[in-house]
């Protein structure tokens, strides 16, 4: 898991609510990975009920469908009708002209294309836009949804199946200027069952993965409006999440038997932040980001079995080019120089050039290197000038290295320690309720 400086503060400085108070137990997860902006979304599903705003007009089992945008101008009849069947009924009369069945808050009407034969002087003229979505069957437009809210739909048995995957609870279809983002509406406790094997390998011992699920939890609840229109996205830059194609009897055991279970300081909720592998001692996240938190202190991280070790070879050439992405032109690179916190990661990384010098600083360093066409996997490294003029840079560890380390999780586990342990170890002074 990958976050940034940037979202670290934001989360820190949300008045932290408990999953329990406002928003009930449910989330709003933007299923950015496979549909970001799409021009249309598929739904597989053979069976669904469909909702906007709060409506209790629905109809089932509507069909495989593809859901589009539409922007548009149209006559609305002004007729309401109980259900998709009366509406596509009510039609009727207006044969010959172009029409559609359109659920909207309070019901199904039927619009009118604007270029209809049909008297439309007693009828409202709309311009769609907003949240109108189309739905299309074997090509063919068959309803229109012009609400208040977004258009969601349910799958008849639980599950809802759009094609790139199925998942729990409800979908929303959020619109912009762009195209559609699907957004998976659920329980948390259900979004839980495809994050822990999406986070971390379900082989793993399960009090390892009892601890995933808990700092999961916590990291959920911590996050409600994080990203707008929905609370988290569905990638590495919040939590990664795959729906029910991702859970398994593992990930599913870990989430119920820590049912609720969530990490607190203080009395609020933390935020629980977690990494791959730190290579043998966890950094605080004043030293990584440079605000001070009680419970993010540097801890000793001696259980890790596996780490990444890591080395990279860089010309001065090459090295030139992160000064110059930042916009500071040092000239010919003379020499490349760290200083280190008390807990061995890099603290300043110095370009030393002709022309002027340049450092960068704790955990923006990891990130400084994609323009070199990877990023580091962490600050965990020492400097070393080659005879050839060339720098090895060699590392241990993969990501930010603050709060719970993943295979130092794994490494307790095995070693017989239980789930409320490790958690204890990793986030200092917290308690678990
Ligand atoms: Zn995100």
């Amino acid at each position: 898991m990958k976050r940034t400086v940037k979202l670290f503060i934001a989360a820190a400085t949300l008045t932290i609510l408990s999953c329990v108070s406002v928003y009930a137990r449910s989330v709003r997860i933007g299923l950015e990975k496979n549909f970001y902006q799409s021009p249309s979304v598929e739904i597989a599903d053979k069976g669904f009920e469909l909702r906007v705003g709060d409506s209790k007009n629905y109809t089932m089992n509507l069909g495989s469908s593809v859901v589009k945008p539409l922007s548009k101008s149209y006559y609305d009849t002004g007729k309401k009708y109980a259900s998709y069947n009366r509406a596509y009924d009510g039609m009727q009369q207006y044969i010959g002209n172009n029409c559609i069945p359109v659920l909207k808050d309070d019901g199904w009407h039927v619009y009118l294309a604007e270029n209809c034969k049909a008297d439309t002087s007693k009828m409202t003229h709309i311009n769609t836009g907003g949240n109108c979505v189309v739905f299309s069957i074997n090509g063919v437009n068959k309803y229109l949804v012009d609400g208040s809210g977004s258009a969601k739909v349910y799958g008849s048995d639980g599950i809802i199946d759009i094609a790139k995957g199925r998942y729990r609870g409800q979908i929303a279809f959020y619109r912009d200027e762009i195209g559609i983002t699907p957004i998976n509406i659920l329980d948390v406790e259900e979004y839980l069952y495809g994050v822990v094997n999406s986070e971390m390998p379900s082989s793993w011992n399960i009090e390892a993965l009892k601890a995933q699920a808990v700092a999961a939890r916590t990291y959920t609840c911590a996050s409600f409006g994080k990203e707008g229109v929905y609370d988290l996205c569905d990638t590495v830059h919040c939590q990664a999440y795959g729906g029910v194609d991702n859970e398994t009897p593992e990930s599913i055991a870990a989430v119920d038997a820590t049912n609720g279970m969530e990490i607190y300081y203080d009395g609020m909720l933390i935020n629980a932040v977690y990494f791959s592998s730190s290579g043998g001692v966890t950094q605080s996240s004043a030293d990584a980001w440079g605000g001070s938190v009680d419970y993010l202190v540097s801890v000793p991280d001696n259980f890790e079995t596996e780490c990444m070790v890591w080395d990279r070879v860089l010309t001065k050439e090459e090295l030139v080019k992160i000064p110059a992405s930042k916009g500071y032109n040092i000239g010919v690179l003379k020499k490349l120089e760290a200083t280190y916190t008390p807990n061995g990661y890099v603290k300043d990384l110095i370009f030393i050039g002709d022309k002027g010098d340049m450092a960068i600083s704790n955990d923006s360093v990891r990130g400084a290197f994609s323009v070199l066409g990877q990023s580091l996997y962490s600050n965990n490294f020492k400097v070393h000038e080659n005879e050839d003029g060339t720098y090895t840079l060699s590392g241990r560890g993969y990501g930010h290295g603050v709060g719970m380390s993943q295979y130092g999780a794994k490494g307790m586990a095995e070693s017989g320690y239980g789930y409320v342990d490790i958690l204890k170890h990793y986030y200092s002074g917290v308690t678990i309720e």
